[in-house]
């Protein structure tokens, strides 16, 4: 493999010039990928991939970014690709002259079907060279593989993917098969790719030069498309606006869409009550009940279409119809279009009361009708992002709520506005948390309502802070881990796995760190659950982007998949884990005393769970907090 900075596409072997962009050059620029682990670099290769396409075959700019990505199209569309391993087995054993068996057989060995794939090509003879597959052929195809449906539309698939294995050489079968199974597995997330796309912007600039007051071009450019991505996160709309109008003049061309949902808000971890005093010290803020359910964007659209959207910007409408109902029913006359933020609760009608998220997740989640419904959802709403064709999110929360307010009429159990009180007295703050707690929420949400209180697309704010019940007990909040390994059971725990390693992300390295083992929290049933999911999981060694200490090995690896919700005790340092170590220590991480399991988060990938940042920030809060008993103690 050369070195990223000598990486020529104009050697790619199958490259012509103004012929289409070859997937050959998307292939290899994987592999380079996946053999480096440094951010900077990976950004490098995937800037030099997007400057080249743009330079020679702009038209196909589009393709490379969204398989960049592995995506075929943006989340809120809905389309998938709809296939599982028999598939895709048989248009191995097909394409390869190979029998089923033999390829379970390799699966089971190499615990990947990419690898199998690539295996597979090289050990076949070709009598000629076919002709190279090109960026649009894939794409197109993964589009036809992904519309088919009804009667055959299995074997109709298999067929498509078998006319690509057929016509790939070299890595491409390998690259195929991931990008089919959703798991590309190189290590790099969207975030390196926006920055990327920024960076060949600005090398390719024809349009215009940067505005004279940016200093640092690519830098400010990567901004930009991050921050344009979390409001109008649509491959298509970017690029066309960037290859048109250039970076510079993104933000004016992409704007917020309604049918297109921006990224939540989200908020960060408290301790307690005077800790929320002391940040908002000078700022009018406002108190609501943290809900426990899932969060919708809800768009209404001045057709009379309504869409509903969930935390990951997934499509979730089908899962829903009486929530479209309900807001179809709930909003004024006066309302044409809106876009709402809320909370969907199981909630209990008859005995006018919520219930807790675990019943909410046994709904069905796709082609619900009205009639099969069983658990009752009702509408905690929050904020309104868009009234009739005005967009709000430059307003501040107390100007949106009033535009939420006079937009709908309250419906209890159906629709009714998120429980809010305006207090800055601790008893009161402390009063309404254990009324929250009664009412089966979480605990609060406290909000700047003035100052500094736009809504801040995809942002964890610092002007949305989260107060549990349980924060004064234990350490701020609960985590979102990652399990990446596991040991094997022993007693009655054999045959399953008797623990588990989990790992923080860190957003700026990408890449996981263990932070602790796990093995409490478990039922049999869970255990057994986890296992079986996991155990598809398994891959032959760690990711290169794994940070663990050589002294803490599973006796499994797994890709990561899964995010857990996991409570604890407190934050140690430790010098196994490898959790944000440099931050709070020079060559020790953080870990977990006490982790339990609390429930696993189907609303978040991998790359979402909690990140090295937060866990350090975790940790100065409980030493800060310690400090002050500690402080205290010697006053006393
Ligand atoms: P958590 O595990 O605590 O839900 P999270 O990472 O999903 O964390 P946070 O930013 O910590 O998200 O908490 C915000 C979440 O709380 C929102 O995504 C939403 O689903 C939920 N929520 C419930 N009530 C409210 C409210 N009144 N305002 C904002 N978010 C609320």
């Amino acid at each position: 493999k050369k070195k990223p900075s000598s990486f020529d596409p104009s050697e790619v072997a199958c490259w012509e010039k103004d012929k289409p962009v070859p997937f050959l050059l998307l292939s290899l620029a994987f592999d380079m990928i996946d053999a480096e682990s440094g951010r900077i670099v990976m950004t490098d290769i995937v800037c030099n991939l997007l400057r080249t396409v743009i330079h020679v075959a702009p038209e196909d700019l589009v393709s490379v970014v969204y398989l960049s990505a592995n995506r075929i199209a943006p989340a809120h569309v809905g389309l998938e690709l709809g296939i599982g391993d028999a598939s895709i087995i048989k248009a191995l054993a097909e394409a390869y002259g190979r029998t089923e068996k033999q390829i379970k057989n390799q699966y089971k060995e190499k615990g990947d079907l990419g690898l199998v794939a690539k295996a597979s090509r090289s050990s076949q003879s070709m009598m000629r060279k076919p002709e190279p597959l090109t960026i649009t052929k894939v794409f197109n195809t993964f589009h036809l593989i992904a519309k088919e449906s009804g009667k055959d539309s299995q074997e109709k698939k298999k067929n498509h993917i078998k006319s690509l294995l057929v016509a790939a050489i070299d890595c491409e079968p390998l690259y195929i098969i991931r990008l089919l199974q959703s798991k590309l597995r190189i290590g790099y997330a969207e975030q390196t790719l926006l920055a990327a796309l920024g960076h060949a912007a600005v090398y390719s600039e024809e349009h215009s030069k940067p505005p004279p007051e940016i200093q640092s071009p690519y830098e400010e450019a990567a901004k930009i498309v991050k921050k344009v991505y979390s409001v109008l996160p649509d491959y298509d709309k970017i690029v066309s606006a960037l290859l048109s109008h250039g970076v510079w003049e993104l933000p004016k061309k992409c704007d917020f869409t309604p049918g297109v949902p921006v990224g939540p808000m989200l908020s960060k971890a408290t301790k307690g009550v005077a800790e929320i005093l002391n940040k908002f010290q000078d700022v009018e803020f406002t108190c609501e009940y943290k809900y426990d359910g899932e969060r919708a964007q809800i768009h209404y659209l001045e057709n009379g279409t309504v869409e509903i959207y969930s935390r990951n910007a997934e499509r979730n409408t089908g899962k829903f119809p009486d929530v479209v109902a309900a807001v179809s029913r709930l909003k004024k006359t006066t309302v044409s279009s809106f876009i709402l933020d809320c909370e969907l609760v199981a909630y209990d009608r008859a005995k006018q009361r919520i219930l807790p998220f675990q019943v909410l997740s046994t709904r069905a989640r796709k082609n619900v009708s009205v009639s099969d419904i069983k658990v009752e959802v009702c509408i905690f709403a929050f904020d309104l992002l868009y009234l009739n064709g005005q967009a709000l999110l430059q307003e501040n929360l107390k100007i949106r709520r009033e535009h939420l307010y006079g937009s709908f009429e309250e419906e209890t159990g159906f629709f009714q506005f998120a429980t809010t009180t305006t207090s800055n007295d601790v008893e009161e703050i402390q009063k309404f948390l254990d009324e929250a707690i009664d009412a089966s929420c979480e605990g609060l949400i406290i909000k700047t309502l003035h100052e500094d209180a736009t809504y801040e697309p995809s942002k964890r704010s610092l002007n949305w802070l989260k107060l549990k019940k349980d924060y004064m007990d234990n350490i701020g909040d609960s985590l979102d881990l990652v399990p990446i390994g596991a040991f094997a059971g022993r007693g009655k725990r054999t045959g399953v796995y008797g623990a588990f390693l989990l790992a923080c992300y860190d957003t700026d390295r990408e890449e996981f760190q263990s932070l602790c083992k796990i093995g409490t929290g478990f039922t049999e049933n869970v255990l057994e659950e986890r296992s079986t999911s996991l155990g598809s999981k398994v891959i032959p060694k760690p990711k290169s982007y794994y940070q663990y200490g050589e002294s803490v090995k599973p006796d499994v690896w797994f890709e990561a998949s899964e995010v857990w919700e996991v409570k604890a005790a407190d934050l140690t340092i430790s010098p196994v884990y490898r959790a944000a170590m440099g931050t709070v220590d020079p060559n020790k991480g953080i870990s977990l005393r006490f982790p339990r399991l609390l429930r696993v988060r189907p609303d978040k990938a991998p790359e979402q769970a909690s990140s090295s940042e937060q866990i350090a920030e975790m940790y100065k809060a409980q030493k800060h907090n310690h400090n002050d008993i500690q402080d205290a103690r010697q006053n006393d």
